[in-house]
């Protein structure tokens, strides 16, 4: 059946070249409107509640061909709805993936459809190509690594691509525990004599730990929760408690450290964890999902000293490396633990042997995803990519100090390499929360306004589409407000993924948030003199009226 498009027909090959070209043409296209703003009508996004959306998009299961045309007007259409992460005025995450070497590369990768299971049959040259981009981010954690040609057998390679973060703390947890127990494979964790725990911080923590505990059978009570400093790191001498004396009938095998935690980007004393966990013969992980960026350039990686020693490391291009999704990686010092869960122990020695799939736990089929960021490291190089990530980490300052300076709001911890925390709360309200947080009675209530203006805040400026911030719940641990350090806020974030900021854009950011701002200051102060007043008033009439009994 031939499309009412000339003719062309539905599978590439019965396409002529130059058809072929002015298809994909068009279909770019339809991505770069997007890139530039056209699309958008130049918002970060046109917001639609999803109630529209569902309408929008919803429709019977399509029965006949439609063409061409019809097809990339559909396209376009999803695009108009899509938000623009790499937006100068996108403020939540740093997930641009905008570099030019990326999309050229995704759109090779996508023709060239591998298979990274396999050599044979499924991928040879992206075998070889995934295999030196896993030994170059050895070299760039500090691990181990070799000359590609000196390849000698899948059992060196310790490490993998993964499609997220999430994924790669789950193989790290997967591997830490067979490294711990080689027999847990064999027997499963009813074999095991006591309880295997994995210590992290709360506070900090990101929540692919828990979701990986409950997957692999360890259960959330397998976590052992140690404590979070005030500026948002792992409490090093907690970790030290813990594993000192653990709960009862319980083994820690695994602690967590967080190279940039996913609200302030905080970057934890990696070297002090690593001390603990060699004395105490314990599985290190760095989570380096944020962080991991750092590592090219010299004058950031610094802060994360220690991270060599780390028994495995995640890293996510597609947060701070400028690749689209999905690119995680995860890396394992010792490529021996990783190497365990091979099919055919035997391959694993056999310097003929590219078979991926062999080494890549919960992973068979899978695409060629690594040609993004290797073809980004070919592009700029070490020093490339080490000049943005220095930029964007100078652009994260002045943004930084350009938001506090607006004044409608309260900086919570400190600041991290690309991320930080806030509230909104304009000085005639940062007074009266000052006042009535002298009453211990009316805190909890002080803290619901302050979350609700903050929420507001976030949610006008998002629908407007026009500045887009993120909205999590955190605790306050360094009591920047004075509410107390125990009960989750709503806080804003702010992170920066674009290395540089035009002038405009920062204009435009400020004009928006001083409009937004602006019309809330008001409604909140009005609300937390009622809180007050409302007080005094309950006093007055239980004095008067007393209760009953009295
Ligand atoms: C984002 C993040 C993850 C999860 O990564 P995904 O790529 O979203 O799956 C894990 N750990 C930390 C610290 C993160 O920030």
């Amino acid at each position: 059946m031939s499309s009412d498009n000339g003719g062309a027909g539905e599978l590439l090959g019965d396409r002529h070249p130059d058809e072929i070209a002015a298809l994909v043409g068009k279909a770019a296209k339809i991505g770069i409107d997007f890139f530039t703003g056209q699309a958008r009508d130049d918002l970060v996004l046109r917001y639609a509640p999803e109630r529209e959306l569902l309408e929008r998009f919803a429709e019977p299961l399509p029965q006949t061909p439609i063409g061409d045309d019809a097809l990339l007007d559909s396209l376009a259409e999803v695009s108009r709805w899509s938000v623009a992460q790499h937006d100068q005025r996108y403020l939540a995450f740093p997930d641009v993936g905008n570099s030019v070497a990326g999309i050229a590369a995704g759109i090779v990768a996508t023709f060239l459809n591998q298979n990274l299971i396999a050599y044979d049959r499924s991928a040879p040259a992206g075998s070889v190509v995934e295999a030196q981009l896993l030994l170059w981010l050895r070299e760039l954690v500090g691990f181990s690594f070799f000359p590609l040609n000196e390849y000698a057998g899948l059992r060196h390679l310790g490490a993998m691509w993964t499609s997220g973060g999430n994924m790669s703390n789950h193989v790290a947890m997967t591997v830490a525990l067979a490294a711990t127990w080689p027999d847990v494979r064999r027997r499963g964790l009813r074999g095991l004599p006591e309880r295997p725990a994995v210590v992290l911080a709360r506070g900090v923590e990101h929540f692919s730990y828990l979701g990986a505990a409950q997957v692999l059978g360890l259960g959330s009570a397998g976590l052992v929760w140690s404590a979070a400093n005030s500026d948002y790191t792992s409490d090093v001498s907690a970790i030290a408690a813990l594993l000192e004396n653990p709960p009862e009938g319980t083994r820690p095998f695994m602690v967590v450290g967080v190279a940039g935690n996913c609200r302030t980007t905080g970057i934890d004393r990696l070297a002090e964890i690593a001390d603990l966990c060699a004395k105490h013969g314990v599985w290190f992980h760095v989570d380096a999902c944020h962080g991991g960026s750092l590592l090219f350039s010299d004058q950031l990686r610094g802060e994360l000293a220690g991270i060599e020693r780390a028994d495995s490391v995640s890293l996510d291009p597609h947060k701070g490396l400028f690749i689209t999704y999905p690119s995680s990686y995860l890396l394992v010092r010792d490529p021996e633990h990783l190497a365990q869960f091979s099919r055919y122990p035997d391959k694993l020695d056999d310097p003929s042997c590219l078979d991926l799939g062999l080494i890549t736990p919960f992973y068979g089929s899978r695409g060629f995803e690594s040609l993004r960021l290797w073809a980004l490291i070919k592009h700029l190089g070490r020093a490339g990519i080490a000049r943005l990530v220095e930029q964007r980490e100078e652009t994260f300052r002045e943004m930084r100090d350009l938001i506090e300076s607006t004044g409608y709001f309260q900086m919570i911890g400190a600041a991290g390499f690309y991320r930080c925390a806030f509230v909104y709360c304009p000085p005639e309200a940062r007074r009266l929360v000052e006042a009535l947080r002298e009453r211990p009675e009316l805190v909890p209530r002080v803290r619901a306004v302050v979350s609700r203006y903050t929420q507001r805040f976030v949610q006008t400026l998002y629908v407007s589409g026009r500045v887009v911030f993120d909205l999590f719940t955190m605790q306050d641990l360094g009591n920047a407000l004075g509410l107390g350090t125990e009960a989750k806020i709503e806080m804003l974030g702010m992170c920066i993924g674009h290395p540089t900021m035009d002038a405009g854009a920062k204009e435009d950011i400020v004009k928006h948030i001083a409009a937004v701002g602006d019309d809330l200051v008001d409604p909140m102060v009005n609300e937390l003199r009622a809180l007050g007043v409302d007080e005094a008033q309950e006093a007055w009439t239980a004095s008067v009226h007393g209760p009953a009994g009295w």
